[in-house]
């Protein structure tokens, strides 16, 4: 039996550096030797204790038998036509998730998942299509960025600078893993990221929204693709529990670092919400917000009834909310060959798992 599927074995990486204190308070270690297991938790390459050589040997071995820490290996990497990668990870249960590098010219994105599937059923969203199985653990989170770095050091391919929780699942509908995940990631000893660098969207849990920035101070990006209630129903049934004026309340009392905008993201569906009235509307919708606005023309499938808007729709779109004084990008689609698109994770991972199946996976 490996050392991760024993299961009275506590996995280190589900404890942030204050649980690693209790942990080692319990068994008797002085607190200087919870900071050390700590940080040689989040060294690169490391896969044992046994290579944790300024720990004393007996409290190793002791360690190996009362814990682990898990680590994951892609079981599917595709890369796309533009450079995205997309890996696939099969987790302790054979469920399969999914996390997407996005290369830019100076900088690394890894969008990460935090549910296998998810519940909120987003009509746009193929893997709403999935359904929900279950949450992620924290170390099944963070262990995402370390199997990603790991990779990029041994081909040479740079680090990652960005994290964007925007892979499969609703990160705040699975807010305690969340919450520890984040303060690992951004732990000086733990993996170090700036509050800067890493991104939480949401398609709109109204208290969750309020009580993550009274908690940690990271970057929000909030999914609301209508500016109407009518439209947002029929797209996102989160809006049913909570509505625009519920969900923008939220937003504002989000607290924001100053200078700091929250990113709103909008997908374009053609004929649903991307008139010149949906336009005058998001802009008074958003009037008065620390707010940017991304437009993502849609990811189309086979599977979901909506068409991407022609090029001249989407400037025009553009063009009001930047009249209005909104920052306003338009997203480019990465990885759609390889369905690593947003809105596409995971909705092939059948088709995968057969692949993995027929050995035909790289
Ligand atoms: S858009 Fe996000 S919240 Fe909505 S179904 Fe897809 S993964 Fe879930």
């Amino acid at each position: 039996m490996s050392d991760a599927s024993f299961p009275k074995k506590i996995d280190l990486r589900n404890l942030t550096r204050d649980d690693v204190k209790s942990f080692a308070v319990d068994h008797g270690l002085p607190a200087f030797r919870a900071k050390q297991l700590f940080s040689w938790l989040y060294r690169p390459g490391i896969a044992s204790f046994a290579e944790m050589t300024d720990l004393p040997k007996d409290l190793r071995e002791s360690l190996a038998k009362e814990a682990f820490f898990s680590r994951l290996t892609p079981a599917v990497k595709e890369l796309s036509n533009d450079g995205t990668i997309k890996y696939g990870f099969r987790l302790q249960d054979g469920k399969m998730i999914e996390s997407v590098l996005i290369p830019e010219e100076d900088r690394n994105t890894l969008c990460i998942s935090s549910q296998v599937g998810c519940a909120m059923a987003c009509a746009f969203c193929l893997t709403g299509t999935m359904g929900f199985s279950r949450n992620l653990s924290c170390a099944e989170i963070v262990d995402q960025v370390c199997a990603v770095s790991e990779d990029l050091r041994e081909n040479n391919l740079g680090m990652i600078n960005n994290l964007v929780f925007m892979g499969m699942g609703e990160p705040l509908a699975n807010f305690d893993n969340l919450i520890k995940a984040l303060t690992i990631l951004l732990d000086e000893l733990g993996l170090h990221f700036s509050e800067r660098r890493i991104t939480v969207s949401t398609c709109g849990l109204a208290p969750k929204i309020i009580e993550l920035g009274q908690r940690l101070k990271v970057n929000l990006a909030v999914s609301l693709h209508a500016a109407d209630n009518d439209t947002r129903n029929r797209l996102m049934p989160i809006n049913l529990r909570y509505p625009l004026e519920i969900l923008l309340d939220a937003c504002r009392e989000f607290s924001l670092p100053r200078r700091k905008r929250i990113t709103f993201e909008y997908v374009l569906l053609k004929g649903v919400n991307d008139s010149d009235q949906d336009a005058v509307k998001l802009a008074r919708l958003l009037h008065g917000m620390p707010a940017k606005i991304n437009l993502l023309p849609c990811n189309e499938a086979p599977e979901l009834p909506f068409a991407k808007p022609g090029r001249q729709r989407t400037d025009t779109f553009q063009d009001i909310l930047r009249r209005k004084g909104f920052t306003v990008l338009v997203r480019s689609s990465r990885g759609a060959d390889i369905s690593a698109a947003c809105g596409q994770l995971a909705a092939k991972s059948s088709a995968c798992e057969t692949a993995l199946k027929d050995d035909k996976m790289p």
